[in-house]
């Protein structure tokens, strides 16, 4: 059984550009907000390496140290930042309940910044080896295949990126793009198609990813020749997508076929009184840093404007 301990004007779920942007705007509010960063403090760009594209930053930043900047700002407001997982919500309203495991937090306001994860691609073996030669993320583990042979499935803008990146560490990169063209940007394709230890190979999916251990090949077909072929190589990186974090919200909140959170146009706010949605996990179409950090800003004045009507603040 649940157990109450605590009531909060506003609760942010997340820890990303979104959330830390909401934080900051919600403590300037006076909102007192709690943050719950989830599993990957940081969010996403905490495993990526240059962010060259957000504003603020001449000469570019990596992605661990903006977030570092983004949480002390957070932090130099008086944000509570809590290093848990939000494991449910109850959002029966007007009170809404924040839930960590037996803890529950009751929320005046809840803003969502949950963001989104990889998606992979199924398979068996995939799954078996993950950790073991199998990754989503070249940037975090690149490394381990130093001068080693890797292969890279996907073909958009992510994709390009990493098999570039990999491509510096590594003696060949494979990659496999499922159709006859990438959706990557037509510079990131340039990049790629002009690296000399880059094979782009196109019509071609991944079938099983072999190995007992650790990754040894990669069996592939030419989904028109319907040829079979063994790719040698010890990593194999998937860089396919990503999914939004909203499974914990499903049974409260409107959402599209895929799971992306569906707000009010032009606003961050849900069908729900006081729950408010902010970066990639209502975002499938732009999902920067930058229109992440600014979706946290409207949630936090949504939210403060709410508080106010409601006379909570
Ligand atoms: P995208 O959704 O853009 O691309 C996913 C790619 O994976 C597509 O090429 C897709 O193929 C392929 N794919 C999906 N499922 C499978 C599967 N089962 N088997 C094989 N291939 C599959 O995701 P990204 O992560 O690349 O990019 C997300 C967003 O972030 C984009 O808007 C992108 O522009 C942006 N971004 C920008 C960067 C930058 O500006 N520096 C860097 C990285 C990302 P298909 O094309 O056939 O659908």
């Amino acid at each position: 059984m649940s157990e109450e301990i605590e009531r909060r004007k506003c609760v942010i779920i997340g820890s990303g550009p979104a959330g830390y942007t909401a934080a900051i705007y919600a403590a300037r509010a006076d909102l007192e907000p709690l943050m719950y960063t989830g599993l990957q403090p940081g969010g996403q760009l905490t495993i990526t390496t240059e962010v060259d594209n957000y504003p603020g930053y001449p000469e570019g930043i990596n992605g661990p140290e903006m977030m570092e900047d983004f949480r002390k700002q957070a932090e130099r407001f008086d944000t509570e930042i809590r290093y848990e997982l939000v494991t449910a919500v109850d959002l029966t309203g007007p009170v809404h309940k924040v839930i960590i495991n037996d803890k529950v937090i009751l929320a005046d306001s809840v803003i969502i910044a949950t963001g989104a994860s990889a998606k992979w691609l199924g398979l068996e073996s995939e799954e078996r080896l993950n950790g073991f030669g199998v990754s989503a993320c070249a940037v975090c583990d690149g490394f381990f295949y130093k001068g080693q042979e890797v292969v890279i499935v996907g073909a958009g803008d992510t994709a390009a990126e990493e098999a570039s990146y990999l491509a510096k560490l590594c003696t060949k990169v494979t990659m496999l793009v499922r159709r006859d063209e990438m959706r990557a940007s037509k510079a990131m394709q340039h990049r790629v198609m002009n690296t000399p230890n880059i094979e782009v190979r196109f019509n071609h999916n991944a079938l099983e990813i072999l190995g007992e251990k650790t990754v040894e090949g990669a069996r592939v077909i030419n989904n028109r020749t319907k040829e079979e072929t063994v790719i040698p190589c010890t990593g194999f990186f998937v860089a396919i997508g990503h999914r939004p974090n909203t499974d914990i919200f499903k049974d409260w909140l409107d959402m599209d076929e895929t799971g992306y959170l569906i707000v009010k146009p032009g606003t961050s706010k849900t069908g729900i009184e006081g729950v408010f949605v902010s970066g990639d996990a209502s975002d499938k179409v732009y999902r920067q840093a930058v229109t992440a950090a600014g979706t946290g800003c409207m949630a936090a004045l949504d939210a403060e404007r709410y508080l106010t009507e409601k006379g909570i603040n």
